[in-house]
């Protein structure tokens, strides 16, 4: 692995030995797609990447090919990526300089309203997944969040409504997260979360990881500087343990995979700026400079590697079986 990062010999000392944690990232949802966009990931020193296969709008079958493929890529990159079950996977990988990747989905639609579909996501290498909708949980929602809980996959509540999120924080019994979602205090956007949905979550003992998506940092704005004051605001109200990263970049265009038929203006609706011109995210390359941003800010290399990556690894290890 280069560690030719543009960084101080401090930052590259402390980046080189975090594990580095992408709570979300999105690869074209089409079936046979190569994941050595990944690379990118690798080379910035990311340990773990949690890379979307499904949505509300993609059909099952898609979903099944989207893993199948990726399982098939990654057998077959085994020099340098590993498809990770465990934190022991996650912490081999990081020791052998390979990039540790896991599966997670979007929505429930994928689920066929059928509770046992979520152990069997886990045995193809799911370890995330969240609710849609904002709505009271219905006795079928219930028993999604007991069987996400029970499969051992991490409560996500990043694409989830304050009603019910706040609901599946109070049930869960495990750590929720939100993967990829930023403080609507220092942005509003509907997909940013309100201050007592972050306090929620910390009571749950889990992690806010934040988004790198440039419309839900600020005004289409991609600065790590940006990145790093909603950090920083997480930090300040919940404390550097329960913050974390999920850049959401994503490789290739948005909409780009959309099934036949659907329209893009349902699931990214007008008047939420995703007609932006060039909608930008973070890069992955963006890894170091936070790692180096984050010690300038005065945190503690404790604080820095926790929020790397050390957080979500604590909540992996209290999640998955
Ligand atoms: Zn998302």
């Amino acid at each position: 692995m280069t560690t030719q990062w543009d960084i101080s010999d401090r930052a590259r000392a402390v980046h080189g030995r975090s594990l580095v944690w992408d709570a979300h990232a999105c690869l074209p949802l089409v079936p046979g797609t190569s994941m050595e966009a990944l690379e990118r990931h690798r080379q910035a020193g990311v340990s773990f990447v949690s890379v979307n296969v499904g949505m509300d709008m993609n059909p099952l079958a898609q979903v099944m090919r989207v893993i199948a493929g990726f399982r098939a890529w990654l057998a077959e990159h085994g020099d340098r990526f590993l498809l990770a079950g465990s934190l022991a996977d996650v912490e081999r990988a990081k020791r052998e300089g390979k990039l540790a990747v896991a599966f997670d989905l979007e929505g429930s639609v994928m689920l066929e309203d059928d509770p046992a579909m979520v152990r069997l996501y886990r045995d193809l290498g799911v370890r995330g997944g969240c609710h849609g909708r904002d709505v009271p949980l219905t006795p079928l929602g219930r028993g999604v969040v007991a069987a996400i809980n029970a499969a051992g996959l991490i409560m996500d509540c990043s694409h989830t409504g304050y009603r019910t999120s706040m609901e599946i924080m109070e049930r869960s019994t495990k750590p929720v997260v939100f993967s990829h979602s930023n403080p609507r205090a220092l942005k509003a956007h509907a997909r940013n979360i309100a201050d007592d949905q972050i306090d929620a979550c910390a009571r749950t003992g889990g992690v806010i990881a934040i988004n790198g998506i440039g419309i839900f940092l600020g005004a289409n704005d991609i600065r790590v500087e940006t990145l790093l004051r909603h950090v920083d605001y997480v930090v300040g109200r919940v404390g550097a343990a329960h913050v974390g990263l999920g850049l959401d970049y994503m490789f290739g265009e948005l909409s780009g995979d959309l099934p036949p038929g659907s329209r893009s203006e349902e699931w990214w609706p007008p008047g939420n700026e995703y007609d932006v011109e060039d909608l930008k995210v973070v890069p992955p390359e963006s890894f170091p400079a936070i790692t180096e941003g984050l010690l300038a800010r005065n945190y503690s290399e404790d604080d820095v590697r926790a929020i790397l990556g050390g957080n979500m690894a604590r909540v992996a290890a209290a999640s998955w079986l």
